[in-house]
């Protein structure tokens, strides 16, 4: 019996031809709502999560195949956001539609709102058995850093990663690098022996940290607090791939 109810979703935007998020051309859906409070956020747009566009999975299913040439071998369906598990059901409903297409599937997401404890685990777990690949976002392995920079422990995003590690489910980690804030060497060292521990990772990713949602927090009346932080030299970019191994992981579907 499937523990995943369908229900519609709230949907911030999506942009038809995404390079970035997974491998090869994707049909990228940013979902509504997100418990983190990140201070370089690029999308707090997304924060509210019963706002946007509301769909059913298959309409938003048929709209994405309209792009499936497109796609060819690596390409498909990337859920984001936001933070997609906020609406598990509809992620699940969804997903498991795009597979009975055939279709490459994978989910952008910081795994904030992993829990161990039903119902919602049991739910979690059959999204997962709907997704190819977790693009899983690691912030901060300082706890205390990490509640700083985005108003939360780590505690079950850490865990979420331990646990696609036990299930062997495909993922890209993603590091955004923040200069003063987590690209030290004790964090970045830190982080890579983590990063280590865990079975399943394909690839890690240093995104560099950039100031253009700027803007959005200007707009929504948010006070933005890394004002005055600028992106990353190309030295400290450099380090970071050292200190995280980037070049040990093989990448995806290449
Ligand atoms: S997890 Fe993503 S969407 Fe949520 S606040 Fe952080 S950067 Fe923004």
């Amino acid at each position: 019996m499937s523990s995943c109810k369908p229900t519609p979703g709230f949907v911030h935007s999506t942009e038809t031809f995404g390079l970035v998020d997974g491998p090869g051309v994707r049909f990228i859906v940013f979902l509504q709502g997100c418990p983190m409070r990140c201070r370089y956020c690029h999308n707090p747009d997304t924060w509210a999560v019963h706002t946007g566009k509301t769909y059913e999975a298959d309409e938003l299913l048929t709209k994405a195949l309209r792009y499936r040439t497109y796609w060819k071998e690596a390409g498909g369906i990337t859920v984001s956001g936001g933070e997609p598990m906020m609406q598990v059901d509809f992620v699940c409903t969804l997903l498991k539609a795009a597979k009975a297409e055939g279709v490459n599937t994978a989910m952008d997401t910081s795994g904030i709102v992993f829990t161990r404890n039903e119902p919602a685990f049991s739910k979690t777990r059959e999204m997962l058995s709907y997704v190819d690949l977790v693009l899983l976002d690691l912030k901060h392995i300082d706890d205390e850093a990490h509640k700083e920079l985005t108003g939360h422990s780590n505690a079950a995003v850490l865990d979420f990663a331990r646990y696609l590690s036990e299930i062997g489910k495909p993922v890209w980690i993603r590091h955004v690098l923040v200069p003063g804030v987590n690209d030290d060497d004790e964090s970045l060292t830190k982080l890579d022996e983590f990063i280590a521990s865990l079975s399943n990772v394909q690839r890690v990713e240093v995104l560099p940290y950039h100031t253009l949602g700027i803007a959005k927090w200007e707009k929504l009346g948010i006070p933005y607090t890394l004002e005055g932080v600028k992106p990353p030299n190309a030295e400290s970019i450099a380090r970071a791939n050292e200190l995280l191994h980037t070049e040990r992981y093989d990448g995806y579907l290449k």
